[in-house]
């Protein structure tokens, strides 16, 4: 099913390329990419976009896209370095290697949940199937056309987005990408915004 993908989240990358990282260094592909400073954004612009500020410093632990391959294994990696909380919200959720890592975050006993598009659960079953197995928390969201969102928020602290939806094709055969980044207030405007969609999602 193609879906309408809305820009991805413009005020976020803004607020990664001009607040307070001192010439922060990425990964991408293999190669440094030295980005320079600027100066943040003023609160009352943020606010004008109707959105909570996320403007303390934020680092960037992974920049990727597909191709090449190979972004799914760092989201695995972040998912398994998790110490406390997994909190996720997807669309389309396929990827059998992501999921493992939310089952092994789970029995690790740490607080892991799962929220998932409702009008996608034909095609997300086979992992819903094993989050049941597994008595994973698991909720799903039909409150929107469809529930879009691609986030990971680990330990209130880590952030994984972009427009890569957790699954085979966007791993193989979509161009995508990818941003792991540590920030505790970024990290607290996506955990909120989780928890919204969490309190109407049903069982
Ligand atoms: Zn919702």
């Amino acid at each position: 099913m193609r879906a309408m993908r809305k820009p991805l989240t413009p005020w976020i990358l803004a607020t990664l390329l001009l607040t307070a990282l001192g010439g922060l260094s990425a990964l991408l592909g293999g190669q440094t990419l030295s980005l320079a400073a600027g100066r943040p954004p003023p609160a009352a612009a943020a606010n004008a976009l109707g959105q909570a500020p996320a403007a303390d410093a934020v680092q960037v632990l992974y920049v990727g896209f597909t191709p090449p391959q190979g972004v799914a294994q760092n989201i695995v990696k972040a998912i398994d370095q998790a110490q406390s909380e997994v909190l996720v919200q997807a669309y389309g959720f396929t990827h059998n290697a992501i999921a493992q890592a939310v089952v092994r975050a789970h029995r690790r006993g740490l607080t892991v949940h799962v929220l998932l598009d409702q009008k996608s659960e034909s095609t997300n079953r086979y992992v819903i199937g094993l989050f049941q197995e597994a008595g994973v928390s698991m909720r799903m969201d039909g409150a929107h056309a469809i529930a879009h969102n691609k986030v990971i928020v680990i330990d209130a602290q880590v952030l994984v987005t972009g427009s890569f939806n957790f699954t085979n094709s966007a791993e193989t055969r979509n161009a995508e990408n990818v941003l792991i980044l540590r920030g505790e207030a970024l990290a607290k405007t996506y955990r909120d915004n989780w928890q919204q969609h969490w309190a109407h999602a049903r069982l």
